[in-house]
């Protein structure tokens, strides 16, 4: 399996050697050159297979350059009881993304019962692993730099913690995260993690990060490298929940569901459209957007207008605050036929802050192909959907699910099952939790008092000269 770029200006790839860089030469991503088609026998197959035989299935597909042998073993490794054992509503921690029934035909697929209680973990954990396993053999080391406000950040620092030949630094921005999310970092005594708070903004901390991956000299003598979200291997890692939920959702191979996503960076549900378009029977895929509406305009008008900074809101479910959604690329290259001279087109004005319509070209005509519908979800939405599940099910849902929960049951068909794709855990939320239900979100017992333990954080001025000395000193 090789991988192209949706610009189409660079040369094909194997695997191993995308999976440490970012963006493709040519500024497209990458993508696998046909997406591999599932039998029938397969299908029936893999229904009984554990979590970690199914994920080492699917990722076979798609990494051929791994042995079969190191690649199975560092699967298992990845998808085990224990890293994703923070289970909730009854769960068995066994199936890793288990269900939990609202009611009949409605359900929720837990994918945030690892180690930061977000579905970060399900791509990140693996990660984690490959690029253990890759710089090894390779002789390499890499000096991971992000940015983060909450979820990624701490999904990398977890996944990459202990890990030979990598060390992370990771700007956050002082004070502006909840003190769970601050003790979840800062309380990590891991030698290679390092924790930067910049006196400043998300966005101050962002444009360090852009600064230094722009000086190519400093970016290639200290190895600098990236794992956010337009990473293939996470969008790969994240085909396997689907496959997982359909199987636990129906008892045949005949039957169809469909799966609600909360959306940002469109990351998410890349992997869900990836998984329909191998053969898995999903007969839609519901985008749920907060006030943050970009993709849901897109998918009703085809008018894809990433939003200026002023016109982003900050929310109560904030890892869905975007202005336009990185990974948006990967589904329209494929909507246009995968012609990338008319990526090319199009983001040549998105790369400009411009929008771009598609509603009167032959490519819209073919949207019902893809099975999407979306729909958005306000803050008002959003509490009174947490009070509806708590009320009607007995099932605390964290802001971005319940999100995903409003627009799903918007777009519900008979017959057909629909899972709500759970990002997070409501512990993450505590403050909208408190303003929802007047209680405090359960938190799991071994992550009780984290707030208390000793953290490891340096606290820095927003400045690039300073980071990079920082670095220096450090690699
Ligand atoms: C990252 C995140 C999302 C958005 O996922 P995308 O892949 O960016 O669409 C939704 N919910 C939570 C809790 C997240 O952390």
């Amino acid at each position: 399996m090789r991988y192209i770029s949706t610009r189409g200006n660079a040369a094909p790839q194997a695997f191993c050697d995308i999976l440490l860089g970012g963006l493709a030469p040519d500024g497209g991503l990458y993508l696998p050159e046909s997406y591999p088609q599932i039998s029938r026998a397969e299908l029936d197959a893999w229904r009984q297979l554990s979590y970690a035989d199914l994920a080492y299935e699917i990722l076979s597909k798609f990494i051929t350059d791994i042995p079969a042998a190191d690649l199975k073993a560092l699967v298992a490794r990845t998808y085990t009881a224990d890293v994703y054992r923070y289970t909730r509503n009854g769960g068995d921690a066994a199936q890793i993304t288990p269900l939990t029934k609202l009611e009949d035909g409605l359900y929720t697929q837990e994918l945030s019962n690892g180690p930061t209680l977000a579905f970060k973990d399900m791509a990140m954990q693996l990660l984690g692993n490959l690029f253990e396993y890759v710089l090894e053999k390779r002789g390499q080391a890499i000096n991971i730099l992000g940015a983060t406000s909450g979820d990624t950040g701490s999904a990398a620092e977890y996944a990459m913690r202990g890990k030979h030949n990598v060390k992370v630094f990771m700007l956050s921005p002082d004070g502006k995260m909840s003190a769970f999310q601050r003790a979840q970092m800062y309380s990590l005594q891991d030698p290679n993690i390092f924790n930067i708070a910049v006196t400043g903004l998300f966005d101050d901390a962002q444009d360090i990060v852009k600064a230094v991956s722009n000086d190519a000299e400093f970016k290639a003598k200290y190895k600098i490298g990236a794992v956010n979200s337009i990473n293939w291997a996470r969008v790969a890692a994240q085909i396997v929940y689907y496959f997982q939920g359909y199987f636990l959702a129906t008892k045949s191979n005949d039957e169809q569901v469909a799966f609600a996503v909360p959306s940002g960076n469109f990351g998410n549900i890349c992997a869900g459209h990836i998984a329909r378009q191998m053969g898995l029977p999903i007969a839609r895929l519901v985008l749920a957007t907060n006030e943050n509406d970009v993709l849901d305009e897109f998918f009703k008008t085809g008018i894809y207008r990433p939003r200026s900074a002023a016109e982003t809101s900050i929310t109560s479910s904030p890892s869905m605050d975007i202005s336009k959604a990185s990974n948006f690329e990967r589904f329209v290259f494929d909507l246009v036929g995968r012609d990338p001279a008319v990526v090319r087109e199009l983001w040549a004005k998105v790369d400009k802050g411009l929008a771009f319509d598609l509603s009167a070209t032959v490519h819209w005509q073919k949207i019902g192909n893809f099975g999407f519908v979306s729909g958005k979800s306000s803050h008002v939405d959003r509490i009174n959907t947490i009070r509806f599940a708590q009320g009607r099910y007995n099932v605390m849902l964290d802001t971005h699910t319940a999100d995903g929960l409003k627009v799903a049951l918007e777009h519900r068909l008979p017959n057909v099952p629909m899972i709500v794709l759970e990002t997070a855990q409501p512990a993450k939320f505590e403050e909208t939790i408190r303003e929802a239900l007047g209680t405090e979100p359960v938190r799991p017992a071994d992550l009780a008092g984290i707030e208390k333990l000793e953290q490891r954080v340096v606290v820095m001025a927003p400045d690039v000269a300073a980071v990079k000395q920082f670095l220096v000193e450090r690699v």
